[in-house]
């Protein structure tokens, strides 16, 4: 069986070019889109996840600001930050790294966001409209996999999900996603998790499975039914490089479609968050002219 690799920068390149021309016209009508992220890791990993973001905001014209804290600063500094880019008139989206440290809470972070421009979906009712299936945001990632299997032509209707991982920013949203989107959705889903009791028993009977679950080797091509699709979320900064969930050659044996890491969902997800940006920036404009 030949396997069709799901490659991610093609389906970014038309979503990047729609959102640098929609940049230009905000522009000229004297709104510069622009995206602040927060980050208070010193993980290498952590750190390139943020440049990637600055940089894909420069190639569509979008400004950014930068916002470093240390991961031993008190927790306040990192909320009043969090406040103070809600509040800022002249920043659209604001964007926050996770994980966050120890003693950190999300909940803390949450309050704070202003839902408007809360691009990648942390506030509470941000959650809440994603789950009642009016989201405001379709947080970055969960976008990038169902944009994905769309340009793709993979059918998702009916067919048997199995999402590897319950996070609250990826799993969970996901699976919602697959389940209800419109467009990419009427799945029927299956979440695992760590507490699952037998992963391979459920993936083996999905058409499609997507892992987010950070724990490379997790999935192989044993745990796969024949022409399965593979949707490989995750990206583990190792010494040797970026690697994903999914035993890929394995997997590439039984699967008739599977991303590689990287270049699979990453380059998507990029572009997926730009034009969240370019939503909340569109609607800044309207409130200036309105
Ligand atoms: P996370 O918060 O650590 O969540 C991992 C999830 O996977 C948890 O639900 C965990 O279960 C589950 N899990 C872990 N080991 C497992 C195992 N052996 N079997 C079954 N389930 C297991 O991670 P996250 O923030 O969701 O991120 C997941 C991955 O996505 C990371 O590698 C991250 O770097 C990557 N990522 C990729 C993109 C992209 O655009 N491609 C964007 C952001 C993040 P429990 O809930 O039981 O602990």
């Amino acid at each position: 069986m030949s396997t069709e690799l799901l490659r991610g920068e093609p389906v970014a390149e038309p979503i990047l070019g729609r959102v640098a021309e929609r940049v230009r016209t905000l522009r000229e009508e004297g709104t510069t889109p622009t995206l602040a992220t927060v980050l208070m890791s010193d993980d290498p990993a952590d750190e390139r996840f943020v440049e990637l973001k600055h940089e894909t905001c420069d190639d569509v014209g979008i400004a950014t600001r930068d916002v470093r804290l240390e991961p031993g600063a008190p927790a306040e500094r990192l909320y009043r930050e969090v406040e103070r880019l809600s509040d800022d008139p002249v920043v659209d989206a604001v964007f926050v790294q996770v994980p966050l440290p120890d003693g950190v809470s999300l909940t803390g972070v949450r309050r704070r966001l202003e839902p408007t421009k809360d691009v990648d979906c942390l506030h509470l009712e941000n959650v809440g409209r994603l789950v009642a299936g009016e989201p405001r945001f379709v947080p970055a990632t969960t976008a990038a996999v169902c944009r994905l299997l769309s340009a793709y032509d993979v059918p998702v209707a009916g067919a048997d999900v199995v999402v590897v991982g319950r996070s609250g920013v990826i799993g969970t949203p996901l699976a919602n996603r697959l389940l209800w989107d419109r467009s990419v959705g009427n799945a029927t889903v299956t979440v695992c998790h760590s507490r699952t009791t037998d992963l391979a028993a459920h993936t083996r009977r999905a058409d499609i499975v997507v892992t987010a679950a950070g724990t490379p080797g997790v999935v192989d091509g044993s745990m796969l039914s024949s022409g399965a699709v593979v949707v490989d979320v995750s990206a583990t900064r190792k010494p040797e490089g970026v690697v994903g969930d999914v035993a890929f050659e394995s997997a590439a044996e039984r699967a008739s479609a599977i991303t590689p890491v990287p270049g699979g969902v990453g380059p998507v997800t990029l572009a997926a968050l730009v034009e969240n940006v370019v939503r909340t920036a569109t609607r800044r404009d309207g409130d200036r002219e309105g």
